[in-house]
């Protein structure tokens, strides 16, 4: 038996596919390669890097989906399914709009693949494939550690994505992992997270938590483990961390480099109106957070939401000129989307406000980084150019150089110089490109 496992691409730039020069291994599919049984083949394929060999034999094609990959996944799917080749989704979208994906697949998998994977593949083989597998698990990865030698020549950035824990227990109104979590967490044992480190053969770790502090006595744990096996490494947290000083310490013995963090707003109506609880403690504007953060050099990637219902222009041009001030390493503008199946979403469709008949994803008329609904103080079309410039004013040569000045983070070693320079006009040049891009290949 034959497996094909897809991660499809986001779409494409006029009539070129987009091609991502920043992409990270897919881990999920290495997950899944590693749960098939001997005599099963298994073949890896990036969209965002390689053709999709339609016509090659395979009995069985399982796609990874997002939102922003949906339309994309379902082309794919059509593809196989019209050649007799039987399709699985799953992954987030599938799991939140499962009604949808079913229209596009033979099965769709809701929920984590671990405890089902086994079955679908049982099934699979036996010409007895349920429509869809229910995959709800305690157990993160369950002892498996992913095939990474199907990564190899596929151009991925030179950083090992390693997962420690899955979901988070905070209920931020835009978060679609919120959504998918039930606001449950879990992790995986530390002797297990140490093997698979010691198993591979870099320095630098990604750990692909959505928020590797949610369990701080169970981060904590990790930390000491890891400060003996000398590693840099990077995640995603919240705010919250810089006031548990043993954390901050743990964290940084044990080679973290920085964070992404999800500032989101700074001011604090639009902070409670989002339900942004781990941000709101003692706020002041960040200023203490960042004063900590700075103390510990952590080189932040700062994330910020725009368009919420109190958000003005004028609030919009502060939050750059906030950013830029704090001279973070790295940040993102993205414009608030309302993800299927969060509260927010709810709340826009229940205000008429959602754009796009409220399935963005798949809508013709939709393209990359645009507003999908109606913000309460400026048109979509304000918001998206808004967003867009913020994003090139952030990402401009000047604002490049300026913010590479300061001593306790992006001057603070030799290494950390390197990470600025080596990312900075990488992302640069991958968030520029992005903008207006058309969800999926085929032309509408
Ligand atoms: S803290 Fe981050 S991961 Fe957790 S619910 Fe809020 S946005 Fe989502």
């Amino acid at each position: 038996m034959k497996i094909t496992l897809i991660r499809p691409n986001i779409g494409r730039l006029g009539d070129v596919p987009y091609f991502d020069e920043g992409r990270m291994e897919p881990l999920q599919l290495g997950l899944l390669a590693a749960m098939c049984p001997a005599d099963w083949e298994v073949r890896l394929v990036d969209d965002r890097c390689e053709h999709i060999p339609f016509d090659e034999p395979t009995d069985l094609v399982a796609i990874t989906v997002e939102v922003f990959t949906a339309r994309r996944a379902y082309e794919i799917s059509e593809q196989y399914r019209t050649r007799g080749v039987r399709v699985v989704l799953g992954g987030f979208h599938p799991t939140l709009i499962p009604e949808e994906a079913a229209l596009y697949a033979d099965a769709i998998v809701i929920g984590d693949a671990e405890p089902v994977w086994s079955q679908v593949l049982a099934d699979a083989k036996a010409c007895n494939l349920q429509s869809r597998y229910d995959g709800y698990t305690g157990k993160v990865q369950n002892g498996i550690l992913p095939r990474r030698d199907l990564y190899k020549g596929k151009g991925y950035l030179p950083i090992t994505l390693i997962q420690f824990s899955r979901g988070c227990r905070y209920a931020c109104e835009f978060c679609a992992i919120s959504a998918y979590f039930q606001q449950r967490y879990t992790s995986r044992p530390v002797d297990e997270v140490v093997r698979e480190i010691e198993a591979q053969d870099r320095q630098l770790v990604f750990f692909v938590d959505d928020n590797v502090v949610a369990d701080p006595a169970m981060s904590k744990q990790l930390f000491r483990r890891l400060i003996p096996l000398r590693i840099r490494w990077v995640s995603q947290g919240s705010m919250d961390m810089v006031w548990d000083s043993e954390l901050m310490d743990l964290m940084c013995e044990s080679g973290c480099l920085g964070n992404v963090i999800g500032f989101e707003s700074i001011t604090q109506e639009s902070l409670t109106g989002m339900n942004k609880a781990p941000n709101l403690k003692g706020f002041d504007r960040y200023e203490k957070a960042i004063q900590i953060l700075k103390q510990y050099g952590l080189q932040t990637w700062a994330a910020f939401t725009l368009g919420c219902d109190t958000d003005t222009r004028q609030s919009l041009y502060d939050t750059l000129d906030f950013a830029v001030h704090h001279k973070f390493t790295f940040a993102a503008f993205n414009v608030l989307m309302p993800y299927y199946g969060t509260p927010l979403y709810s709340k826009l469709a229940a205000q008429g406000r959602l754009l796009f008949d409220g399935r963005w994803w798949l809508h013709s008329g939709y393209r990359f980084n645009h507003a999908a609904f109606k913000p309460a103080q400026m048109s979509p079309e304000e918001l998206t150019e808004m967003a867009f410039e913020l994003r090139s004013r952030w990402n401009s040569a000047s604002s490049i150089l300026s913010r590479f000045f300061d001593l306790k983070t992006n001057m603070r070693t030799p290494y950390r110089m390197a990470i600025y320079w080596m990312y900075n006009p990488l992302f640069r040049k991958e968030t520029l490109k992005k903008q207006g891009m058309f969800l999926g290949m085929e032309p509408v």
